[in-house]
């Protein structure tokens, strides 16, 4: 029998190289998928690149890139002190069979005088949005350039960024760009907490305290399930679930889970409602959500 085996992906610099490459693969009758990370990757990701390895097929073109956006970081943010390791993401990205790897420079994807911007304008506003103004015109802008690059394809996202998978889906939609954007569920550590790159900043005693954010989406999933449909009851147990355990909360907000806009309360039967929280543990901020509504087999 024939094992598998693991081959090291190409590592693509030049935006135009990446254009090409896919290029040559569509020419050559392949699809192409498409997992846009800032690396220091990890099982998140790789569930994500195996997604779209079944998506394409195994002759299919799986390629990552890996950036670290500038645009998508407020000035007070962790953009230089964000994880670059691309040697060992490379590696990681072998074990998930992927063919490519995609990994520009802040000059290429911004070449002098660049000076176009691509906004969302109500999807990005709340949540997110409020403390990070400009943080989603930036994913918007970077994802939107990825995709003039791959052209056609599979762009394969987490659910766990729930705000910023919304936002791509529309730009996708209202740019007419020949994109299918899938979200897929989050990937969790066996005690619930969604595996991030920015959990590695927490310290042990964080680490332990961090765990009282899926606690508090399951009590808020349970009590849902119980028939209790009052959006305020309902935000109540979450922000009473993280109380004591993080040292601020920047949101916790029930929204509608297509539009993001703010729900009827009490919830409407046919209601797909996204619960979704930003905390503060220590120096580092953590997302989460669950939708309500909907199965959630990450967290039950
Ligand atoms: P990032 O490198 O953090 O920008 O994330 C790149 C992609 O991986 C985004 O689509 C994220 O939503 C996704 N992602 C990050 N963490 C997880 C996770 N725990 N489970 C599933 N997808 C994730």
């Amino acid at each position: 029998m024939d094992l598998p085996t693991e081959s090291t992906p190409a590592v693509i610099h030049a935006p135009e190289a990446f254009r090409a490459a896919c290029d040559q693969a569509r020419a050559g009758g392949r699809r192409v998928a498409l997992v846009p990370t800032m690396g220091a990757l990890h099982a998140g990701h790789l569930a994500l690149m195996e997604d779209a390895r079944r998506r394409v097929g195994p002759d299919g073109l799986v390629a990552v890139s890996v950036f670290v956006n500038p645009t998508q970081f407020g000035p007070s943010e962790d953009f230089s002190r964000y994880p670059r390791e691309l040697d060992a993401d490379v590696a990681r990205c072998a074990t998930a069979g992927v063919d490519l790897v995609f990994a520009p420079s802040p000059r290429g994807m911004y070449p002098d005088g660049d000076q176009t911007r691509v906004r969302v304008a109500e999807l990005a506003a709340p949540m997110c949005g409020v403390t990070r103004p400009m943080h989603f015109e930036g994913v918007a802008t970077v994802v939107t350039k990825l995709f003039a690059l791959a052209g056609p394809c599979v762009g394969v996202f987490g659910r766990k960024d729930y705000q910023q998978y919304r936002v791509i889906s529309r730009l996708a939609r209202d740019l007419f760009l020949p994109v299918e954007v899938v979200g897929l569920p989050t990937v969790r550590e066996p005690d619930g907490l969604a595996l991030s790159s920015r959990n590695r900043y927490l310290s042990p005693a964080d680490r332990a305290r961090a765990t009282a954010i899926p606690t508090a989406l399951r009590a808020v999933r349970d009590r849902y399930a119980r028939g209790e449909r009052s959006v305020i009851a309902l935000l109540d147990v979450v922000s009473q679930g993280l109380a004591g355990s993080v040292d601020s909360v920047d949101y916790i907000e029930l929204r509608d889970a297509s539009e993001l806009t703010v729900p009827l309360t009490p919830l409407p039967s046919e209601a797909r409602a996204v619960l979704a929280i930003a905390v503060k543990i220590g120096q580092t901020r953590l997302i989460d959500n669950t939708v309500l509504g909907e199965v959630d087999v990450t967290l039950d």
